[in-house]
């Protein structure tokens, strides 16, 4: 480990919080919003300081208090079935693995490292700690500390690049501007680095440039912007693809009706077989109708889609237009030029460019808010922050036949306790007193912008049932002579999208004010951990990590209590009661009836029992240093924990280290079913099923008494990620997987994510209710919770990085005047006990005309449904039935646009929707991911731990972990903070003289061509040539020079932009690890048999034409 720079940061209080916790409410204040006005708020979550009761208008006493509980009331009947009491519904996925085989094992296909052989296990035994008591008493036991972690800054995410490419998306006004024939409309080259051309200069440039006429359908000019005046370019419309029979493919190589077509041709060859394909600006549309000079449009024409290719000067083929398409047969072999395809590195940097600048506001309803991948400010004015909530639709059909007609889910992503950016006010604290928040009285929603004052302010009306409620008197307020409450903007529930209420005793579990929730750290004392240096590392690690839990605003040190437990086969307990002299453990090895030996001195403060805490820590390593347990038990240990949360009255969390099957005679007892055998065959499903109900049984119990579990695993071969990480799953905890772990190689990554989870923000014994205006309501929701019934979302504890996708269906209609309302509401008990309510409202736009949906919808948000829904699916289905839905679904999605959006053209034109021109190459990604199109390099448990980190992933998470950011190294400017603006995912815009990064927030890469130059091989590497990089090392040199510096900056960076820490590969061209690299170059067809981009659009296009004709 290279940890010597590092070693600094963790000595230092909230180093890595970036003055979170100092961020006063002061700062960053919405307009309108007098801060005297708020109780003292210190910042997010942890920000609020109970002591100090707000005052004036939002502390009023008197009233009745909430007749009921909050989110446990409403009595509506959905159509929510998916999860059955408690039955699992998820599983796992992975990743954990690929990064891991750099270092120790050479990754390839097939091959599975075998380290597992190195820690043979010992011959078995039973012995228990002879001398457990007396170890206990030895003192004094000095270790050499491991080297903390990294220094990581979890800041807000940055980004950067001011792009000048520009495809200003402007109105159609343009169409009749240029009424002449485009001829090489330019589309920027995103990998060349050079700004795109513009074809007029000094002109905009249309974006629907190459749409064949969509005046016919009415979309004209105006018409195509979005009633809140974002610029959203209206529609899209695609080249024609070479997708059908004739034109892309030879029809040998595509096979109809079965995706994947295994095409033979490697991406490489789309260079040469250019002719006669559509290239279009990746940014928009493509075709031109050269016959169609209709309708005022300006007439698009045959070549039009030749663009400035400055990495290929040659190109020059023109299209040759629309006729030779369905019905002229084109030359066999013609490929698609990728650069005439849509381009995600294209939409990403026009959305920076346009929609980076401005702030942007929440006022209006229905706004699509800026990409996930663009830096923005946001400044909630009564919507809630896309950061907390998106939605793939922000224009609802008005309809369910509208809805079935389109197929676009209607959803929404929401991250209740989202880390907000340094320079946005955290959502406010508001307290009602004795009375608690102000609710509908029929469907409980509570008080928010949308709420009708009427009859003077003295009642209002639901916006969400239309129940009339009556004002209490200690609420009462005039109104204005617009009808708005004179106090509006002095309150937030009245003015913002997101804020707090203070929940009373009536919003608290059996009518009791909360105990502080409770940490228990459980260790893996077997042979195994130890072997591998994990127990020694995380013991060290430990005395110092415990400093940072989480505290309440500016409290000077934590109310939550820890507690200890290490385990083998038995289960030792430990009594680190501040009055003890050394700490003492107490073994329980009938473990069929997990019970907890102690309470008092089990779980303590941290200050108080510093010294017996510390003395323990010491312990732990030496007392187990020659143990020979091999063997392992899992479900009592969760028992264990669960039993002493119970014990103590309160909610908590475990951190689980875990480095085996759990194979001890014990409840929960796995046994190896690994068989991979089973991939694509109606059995596959079974591997991503937990192999007993028990610990199903168990999350339901973890779930009532507010006992999330996060697993840290260390396996050395199957553990059954699948089954062990149900309870994870089910009880909103996280899991981190570090396979073939040794403490030397892994041990920063390891310690990096684990103080990252100990820190964050998380609420405990949480409920979230998703309410809707009427019309439709929430029926489907994707996560790591639990659910009893059909509409509380039920979740021992949510953190700040998780998130739940929501499906919204119909039940009655929508609209347009009134639009739709969503108010999310998270019940939760803070890290000091204290009870709250965090609000989110979102207004929606409804519409009657489908174009105002395809124009306000966002492909993001759309991805990360179909990847939780697909995701979900393979516990049921086999994995071809998840892929064949989900293309299926899409073709609709996009014929439908054709068919009702679109002008009519040749149907061998692709016509894509502006907002969804990249739902291809997106689906594209999620298809050939490892969980639903596994190679044979991808072990059982990596596929189901990757099924489970994406569960609880949010937009921007599912957008870099399906289509990686690819940065050119040696394009950057030492100068500028700014990333150098990424390439697209192909390994043919790799320059072989070039030093590339790659992330997609699991795996971190730096990939070196050969023949890059040596004195920038020397600044980054300190070695003089290619030939002598040490691909084996896990961090960059520390030298002192701009691009060296730069370098190590950006890692750092993206590192802090990411909830796990990512551990830096280098990879050499044409080494063996290249193919591990190669792997995430997503617009590449797949060693596994995944499509490349350009054969699934053509495969698409043929999908969509099917279901046209
Ligand atoms: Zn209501």
């Amino acid at each position: 480990m290279n940890q010597q720079g590092h070693m600094a940061s963790y000595g230092q209080p909230q180093s890595g919080y970036q003055g979170y916790q100092q961020f006063g409410y002061n700062s960053q204040h919405t307009a309108g919003v007098p801060t005297s006005q708020y109780g003292p708020y210190n910042g997010p979550v942890q920000g609020y300081q109970p002591t100090a009761v707000p005052q004036g208008p939002l502390r009023t006493a008197a009233g009745a208090p909430p007749t009921s509980l909050p989110l446990s009331t409403a009595a509506q009947s959905t159509a929510y079935n998916q999860y059955g009491q408690g039955d699992v519904q998820n599983g796992p996925a992975m990743s954990d693995q690929l990064q891991r085989f750099p270092v120790s094992q050479p990754y390839m296909p097939g091959s599975h490292p075998m380290p597992y052989q190195q820690y043979a296990p010992l011959p078995n035994n039973t012995q228990q700690l002879p001398n457990q008591m007396a170890a206990m008493q030895i003192s004094g036991s000095t270790s050499n500390a491991p080297p903390p972690p990294a220094s990581q800054s979890y800041g807000p995410p940055t980004s950067h690049h001011q792009t000048t490419t520009s495809f200003p998306l402007t109105g159609p006004a343009s169409y009749t501007q240029y009424p002449t024939p485009l001829q090489n409309i330019p589309s920027s080259v995103p990998q060349s680095g050079n700004p795109p051309q513009h074809p007029f200069p000094g002109q905009p440039v249309p974006v629907s440039t190459f749409t064949s006429s969509p005046t016919s359908t009415g979309l004209t000019g105006s018409t195509l912007l979005p009633p809140s005046g974002v610029p959203r370019p209206p529609v899209m419309h695609g080249p024609p693809l070479s997708g059908q029979p004739q034109a892309g493919l030879p029809p040998s190589q595509h096979p109809t009706g079965h995706y994947p077509p295994q095409l033979n041709h490697r991406p490489a060859g789309l260079q040469s077989g250019m002719p006669g394909v559509v290239t279009g600006p990746p940014a928009q549309g493509f075709q031109a109708h050269p016959s169609q000079p209709s309708q005022g449009l300006a007439p698009q024409q045959n070549g039009s889609f030749g663009q400035v290719r400055s990495p290929q000067p040659n190109f020059a083929a023109p299209y040759t237009g629309a006729p030779s398409y369905p019905s002229q047969p084109q030359p066999q072999q013609k490929r698609l030029d990728p650069d005439s395809i849509p381009s995600p590195i294209q939409v990403i940097e026009d959305d920076k460019s346009n929609r980076g600048t401005e702030p942007f506001s929440t006022g209006v309803r229905g706004q699509v808010p800026p990409l996930v991948t663009t830096d923005f400010v946001v400044k909630d004015q009564g919507n809630s922050s896309p950061r907390f909530i998106r939605c793939a639709a922000y224009n609802l059909p008005c309809t369910s036949d509208m809805a079935k007609q389109c197929q676009v889910p209607l959803t929404a992503v929401i991250k209740p306790l989202a880390t907000l950016p340094a320079d946005e006010a955290p959502p406010y604290i508001v307290d009602h007193g004795e009375t608690g928040p102000i609710r509908c009285n029929r469907c409980k929603a509570y008080m928010c912008p949308y709420m009708q004052f009427i009859e003077g302010g003295r009642k209002f009306q639901c916006a969400f049932c239309s129940c009339v409620t009556e004002v209490l008197p200690h609420y009462f307020q005039h109104l204005d002579h617009t009808g708005k409450r004179m106090d509006c903007y002095d309150r937030p529930e009245l003015s913002l999208g997101s804020y707090e209420f203070l929940a009373t005793v009536d919003y608290c579990k059996n009518n009791k004010i909360p105990n502080p929730p409770a940490f228990i750290f459980m260790i893996d004392v077997s042979y195994n951990a130890l072997k591998s240096g994990l127990v020694q590392l995380l013991c060290e690690e430990l005395k110092t990590l415990l400093d940072y839990l989480p505290r309440e605003g500016n409290a000077e040190e934590s109310a939550i209590r820890v507690g200890f437990v290490t385990y083998n086969k038995v289960l030792h307990f430990y009594n680190v009661k501040s009055s003890l002299a050394q700490p003492q453990m107490m073994v329980v090895s009938d473990i069929t009836d997990m019970f907890v030996p102690l309470l008092d001195g089990f779980l303590v403060n941290i200050n108080e029992s510093r010294a017996v805490i510390n003395s323990l820590l010491e312990q732990i390593p030496e007392m187990f240093a020659d143990t020979r347990e091999t063997e392992t038990v899992f479900g009592p240990v969760i028992q264990a924990g669960l039993e002493a949360l119970k014990a103590a009255e309160c909610a908590g969390k475990l951190f689980i280290f875990h480095s085996t099957l759990p194979l001890a005679e014990a409840p929960g007892k796995l046994k190896n079913r690994d068989d991979k055998k089973l991939i694509n065959t109606d059995k596959e499903k079974v591997l991503f099923q937990p192999q007993t109900s028990f610990y199903n049984n168990l999350a339901k119990e973890c779930v009532a008494q507010g006992c999330c579990v996060d697993l840290f695993l260390f396996p050395n071969q199957y553990v059954d990620v699948a089954t062990l990480g149900l309870v994870t799953y089910q009880t909103g905890g996280s899991i981190y997987k570090y396979t073939f772990f040794q403490a030397q190689v892994d041990g920063d990554r390891f310690l990096n994510d684990l103080h990252r989870d100990v820190r964050k923000v998380i609420g405990f014994d949480a409920v979230m209710r998703v309410r809707t205006s009427t019309g439709i309501r929430a029926t489907d929701f994707f996560g790591s919770f639990y659910m009893s019934n059909t509409t509380d979302v039920e979740l021992a504890a949510l953190d700040c990085d998780k998130a739940i996708t929501v499906e919204f269906k119909h039940d009655d209609k929508l609209s347009e005047d009134v639009g739709a309302q969503i108010q999310c509401a998270l019940l939760y008990t803070s890290c000091s006990g204290q009870r709250r309510l965090r609000i989110h409202n979102l207004s929606l736009n409804c519409c009657t005309q489908l174009a105002d949906l395809y124009r306000n919808c966002e492909t993001d948000t759309l991805i990360n449904y179909f990847v939780k829904l697909a995701y979900r699916g393979v516990l049921s289905n086999p994995t071809k039935t998840v892929r064949d839905n989900l293309i299926n679904q899409s073709a609709q999605i996009l014929a439908c646009y054709r068919k009702n959006c679109a002008s009519p053209s040749s149907a061998g034109q692709l016509i894509l929707p502006e907002c969804m021109k990249l739902l291809p190459v997106y689906l594209n990604c999620v298809l050939k991911s490892d969980v639903l199109q596994p190679g044979t390099e991808i072990s059982t448990d990596d596929r189901a731990y990757i099924r489970q980190l994406v569960t609880s992933m949010d937009v921007a998470e599912t957008n870099v972990f399906f289509y990686p950011r690819l940065l050119p190294v040696h394009k950057m400017d030492v100068d500028s903070d700014d990333f150098p603006v990424a390439i697209r995912c192909s390994e043919e815009r790799l320059s072989k003289g070039g030093i590339y990064l790659l992330e997609n927030g699991l795996n971190l890469f730096i990939w070196v061509g050969m023949n890059t130059q040596h004195d920038l091989i020397q600044s980054i590497f300190n070695v003089q040539s290619f030939g002598q990089i040490d691909s084996a090392m896990t961090a960059l040199p520390m030298l002192d020079n701009p691009c060296s510096k730069k370098l190590r900056s950006m890692v750092d960076m993206i590192r802090a932009q990411r909830p796990r820490f990512m551990k830096l590969m280098i990879v050499k061209q044409d080494d063996k690890m290249e193919l591990l690299f190669k792997h995430f170059l997503m617009e590449d067809k797949s060693v596994n048999g995944g499509a490349s981009y350009v054969d699934f659009l053509c495969h698409m296009h043929k999908e969509i034409r099917q279901l046209l004709s």
